[in-house]
């Protein structure tokens, strides 16, 4: 059990956070999935489920974090200006994003964290903060363990997706793919990124009934994510970012419908743990 990773989910939401009663049985924070991998912890996306995480980082000896943001829609990024580590001096903050074509991804990031929208900015962080600047299908190490790569993403702003994998111990391996609008150039760079993947995590937000009146936002289906993952053989298929006017209810019968056609597939929600 030593090397186990623990894969956390934390935010399931897109758009903005849902708090009312009737979506606590899945959750409402969005986006975040934190993974420890013992020797570092990698979390996927940035959103208000961000916050339940520093009171996990604040109990470790070693307060060292990786954050992969997949882009900048606020849902991606809302959790980071109240991250606690930031402002914690013994901290080490490692962010990393797609690099913009005209300007710095510091730049963009620091844009909302900074007043009028947010009273501190950058520079009152206290952590050590290290930004890295990604190219899509850049790949890069993370310790002498991890192995990240990238691919450019399908969605309205520029997106990346990622593939963590662990040095030599093929059952380690994580795709995120959030938020994927699913053309059919996608569908086989995505299968042939996810290829053998243990667990795939994917951008669930429309139900597949509703797909249809939203196509160019940029989002899928639980349906199309079984698809890919069984293209690519991936052994764990994790459905997320629901659509903000999704109820439990409603997501309850998706799941039920979802594990009818496919006995891979797990819906996400905030609290739930895998381990791999
Ligand atoms: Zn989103
Ligand atoms: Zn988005």
């Amino acid at each position: 059990m030593e090397n186990m990773w623990k894969v956390s989910v934390r935010g399931v939401r897109g758009a903005m956070p849902r708090m009312d009663r009737d979506y606590m049985n899945y959750g409402g924070n969005t986006s975040c999935i934190s993974v420890d991998c013992k020797e570092e912890v990698v979390v996927f996306d940035a959103g208000s489920g961000l916050l339940s995480l520093s009171e996990f980082l604040q109990n470790q000896k070693l307060k060292r974090v990786h954050i992969l943001l997949t882009h900048l829609h606020l849902d991606h990024i809302m959790g980071l200006p109240a991250f606690s580590l930031l402002y914690d001096p013994e901290a080490e903050v490692h962010l990393y994003g797609q690099k913009p074509e005209n300007s710095a991804f510091q730049t963009q990031i620091g844009a909302v964290f900074h007043p009028p929208y947010w009273p501190l900015s950058l520079k009152d962080c206290k952590a050590s903060l290290h930004i890295h600047e990604l190219c899509a299908g850049e790949s890069f190490s993370i310790g002498s363990r991890l192995h990240v790569r990238t691919l450019l993403g399908s969605h309205p702003d520029p997106c990346l997706y990622y593939r963590l994998a662990s040095f030599g111990e093929t059952d380690k391996s994580i795709v995120y793919a959030l938020d994927c609008e699913l053309t059919k150039e996608m569908e086989n760079q995505l299968s042939d990124f996810s290829r053998d993947c243990r667990l795939l995590i994917w951008d669930s937000n429309f139900a597949p009934e509703d797909i249809g009146q939203h196509r160019g936002w940029g989002h899928s289906t639980w349906e199309e994510g079984v698809r890919v993952g069984r293209t690519a053989n991936v052994k764990q298929l994790l459905a997320t970012h629901y659509d903000l006017h999704y109820k439990d209810n409603f997501l309850k019968k998706q799941e039920y419908r979802a594990k009818q056609s496919c006995n891979f597939i797990e819906f996400a929600r905030e609290g739930m743990e895998i381990t791999l």
